[in-house]
């Protein structure tokens, strides 16, 4: 690729859910309109029915009168109702131009070293900041961040802090919350034939159990778990056979399902399952685009305590170097030799030095060391010292 050129394809590459996640709510706010409407519609079309039956026998005037009154209260609560869905469109609306706006800066921007190229990355790195906050609960400092740098309709606050009502409740072994987010998502997991809300019907299950309320988890498993039988048949027969089982049991799996871990998988379970319906990655886009920095460090040295250099961000173990751990190392055509002093690169302008002992310094390094200490260097591998002028010119083949 041409240097200093804006690699726009790559750019894009991981902006997908900048403009999926807004197209998603806005499907979800029209769905929501439609069944507002054809609930209320029906509703509507029984009265015609019913005064039109008046009609045809003996009328009575004060019957009909009160039916024509209770349609007309129908159709002001389904005009707020689709007032109220109609400004959700309208935000979605409007987030999904000032992203394609964004989006559309950086297309008439053709040099990476351009002043319009780095406020461009610099907006890209402060929601980054906003979307690893929201991910990781930091919900308030995220807010505050984005309505001061203006840049609420480039992330996802709402989302974020929806998700986050239905994760506190999970933490607090309530399954309600996010039952309720199953049924307003419903058409959307069982494309994605999630089996989310089958693990919360067993865990509200289970919690009877422990409770000892064993007569009303039977009720509740006939309620809502046998409707899943197709595809559940044996976690059902788990659960039946839960009832012979103290919590204090130490025969699986029925120890397992008393577990209090089967509340933090339904948390991380819920979490992907909101990730997969708005098109969001799994990991924040800041882990992400760093990994793909880090993925062009990378060398096969990297994590060797004797081999690293300074400047290396892979080297920094606790640091960056956590991220890049599953990288594959980086592919380089051309190898150079980067000085283990000062983290400079050797080239014509920096020539490599040989000390006696066999180890390399860049010319700078061993000068700017033989300054210091009266024209003698020491070697940080071996500890041995020697005067400069011992050293000789490395070449390369
Ligand atoms: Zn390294």
């Amino acid at each position: 690729m041409e240097k200093g050129k804006v690699n726009h394809d790559g750019l894009f590459n991981i902006e997908q859910p900048l403009l999926k996640v807004p197209a998603e709510q806005l499907k979800k706010a029209a769905r929501t309109t439609q069944r507002y409407i054809d609930y209320f519609m029906k509703e509507i079309n029984a009265d015609v029915t019913k005064l039109g039956k008046n009609a045809g026998g003996s009328v009575d005037a004060s019957q009909a009168v009160k039916t024509l009154d209770e349609m007309v209260e129908r159709l002001v609560k389904l005009k707020r109702k689709i007032a109220e869905t109609k400004a959700e469109e309208f935000t979605s609306v409007e987030r999904t131009k000032t992203r394609l706006n964004h989006l559309t800066d950086v297309m008439s921007v053709t040099s990476s070293e351009s002043p319009a190229f780095n406020r461009w990355c610099q907006t890209r790195m402060e929601r980054l900041l906003v979307d690893y906050m929201l991910r990781n609960g930091y919900s308030r400092t995220a807010q505050a961040i984005a309505s001061e740098l203006k840049i609420g309709d480039l992330v996802d606050i709402e989302l974020f802090a929806e998700s986050g009502q239905v994760e506190e409740a999970l933490r607090n072994q309530n399954c309600a919350e996010c039952l309720k987010w199953c049924a307003d998502n419903r058409s959307s997991l069982e494309k994605i034939q999630s089996t989310l809300e089958f693990n919360l019907r067993f865990q509200e299950y289970i919690e009877l159990v422990r409770a000892q309320k064993k007569e009303e988890a039977i009720k509740y498993c006939r309620k809502y778990l046998i409707t899943w039988q197709a595809a559940h048949m044996s976690e059902i027969q788990q659960a039946m056979a839960l009832l012979a089982f103290s919590p204090d049991t130490w025969c699986e799996p029925y120890k397992d399902l008393y577990s209090p871990h089967r509340w933090t998988s339904l948390i991380d379970q819920f979490r992907s399952s909101n990730h997969a319906l708005h098109n969001l990655t799994s990991q924040p886009l800041l882990t992400m685009t760093l990994q793909a920095g880090l993925s062009a460090l990378k060398t096969p040295a990297c994590y060797n305590d004797d081999d690293r250099t300074i400047n290396c961000p892979v080297c920094s173990a606790d640091t960056f170097g956590r991220l890049a751990e599953d990288l594959p190392n980086a592919h380089h055509v051309n190898s150079c030799l980067v000085d283990r002093v000062t983290g400079g690169l050797m080239g014509e302008d920096n020539l490599p030095l040989v000390l006696p002992n066999g180890f390399v310094y860049s010319t700078k390094s061993l000068a700017e060391a033989a300054l210091q200490n009266n024209g003698m260097v020491r070697c940080i591998k071996t500890g041995d010292q020697y005067h400069i002028s011992t050293a000789r010119k490395a070449f390369l083949l």
